[in-house]
């Protein structure tokens, strides 16, 4: 298969994925079933098999319900195309058909990055971290170090898993002094773990990048509020979003703009 073919199959899969993520991310608040048939949040019609095409029924359908064509929330087509995109960017840089540790690296972070896109989601629309989401993503990373370690036979000090452990418990250290001394206000203890799912993921040599993108995104976006008068001072924006556009850029731009992080390379 050429690049091209590969970066078609990851981005439908992450299409695909993507909206089984947008149903997660409304399901998993109120522990409603995750299998049954989609319905519409407003006249609660079942929705069609031709109107529940990832991304494509959006636009189709002008962004409204067919049966009371009250708006359909643009979360649905957003997630859908973001999965899409990381999926592709993961063929793109991580992948290798002939590489069996690519194989392993890849199965990782589609799977990482789906619980990451369903957290920030998530955090977003109900402020709070989905506990479920956060012990997956830790007990994927955790199992994909322990196997990358197995198998590309590196000493152990110097190994990524060694990398993540370190980089999780100081990000997570980190973040626990920020909840504790803030009592809560800046962040929240839900955050505390996603710290350290996130410094187990990019490693430590990669958190400071990440931090700074995390927390520069959250100030930009606070400071365009307050002028926009969407939220005063006081009224807390959630973290975990930028927490997870962070660690995505950290993920992927290194591989995309190697010069840019080679003086972090441990
Ligand atoms: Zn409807």
């Amino acid at each position: 298969m050429d690049t091209s073919a590969v970066s078609l199959v990851f981005f439908t899969s992450g299409l695909i994925v993507g909206s089984f993520l947008n149903v997660l991310v409304y399901r998993l608040k109120d522990a409603e079933t995750l299998l049954g048939r989609s319905f519409c949040r407003h006249c609660e019609h079942q929705i069609r098999w031709y109107d529940n095409i990832p991304l494509l029924s959006f636009i189709l359908l002008r962004g409204a319900c067919r049966d009371c064509d009250k708006r359909i929330s643009w979360q649905y087509p957003l997630l859908e195309l973001v999965t899409g995109l990381l999926f592709m960017l993961t063929g793109q840089y991580f992948f290798s058909v002939l590489d069996s540790v690519s194989w392993l690296t890849t199965g990782w972070l589609l799977f990482t990055l789906s619980c990451l896109v369903v957290i920030g989601a998530y955090d977003l629309r109900h402020m709070e971290i989905p506990i479920s989401m956060l012990i997956i993503s830790a007990f994927l990373t955790y199992l994909f170090l322990g196997a990358h370690f197995l198998l590309v036979s590196e000493p152990f000090f110097g190994s990524r898993l060694w990398y993540g452990l370190l980089g999780g418990m100081v990000v997570c250290g980190f973040f626990f002094l920020l909840v504790w001394m803030s009592k809560e206000t800046w962040m929240g203890w839900g955050d505390v773990w996603l710290g350290f799912v996130a410094g187990s993921v990019v490693g430590l040599h990669l958190i400071l990048p990440m931090l700074t993108l995390s927390f520069g995104l959250g100030a930009l976006v606070g400071v365009f509020a307050i002028l926009y008068q969407q939220k005063n001072l006081k009224s807390q924006l959630p973290f975990a979003p930028f927490l997870v556009a962070g660690m995505i850029l950290t993920i992927f731009l290194p591989e995309a703009f190697p010069w840019l992080f080679q003086y972090l390379a441990v």
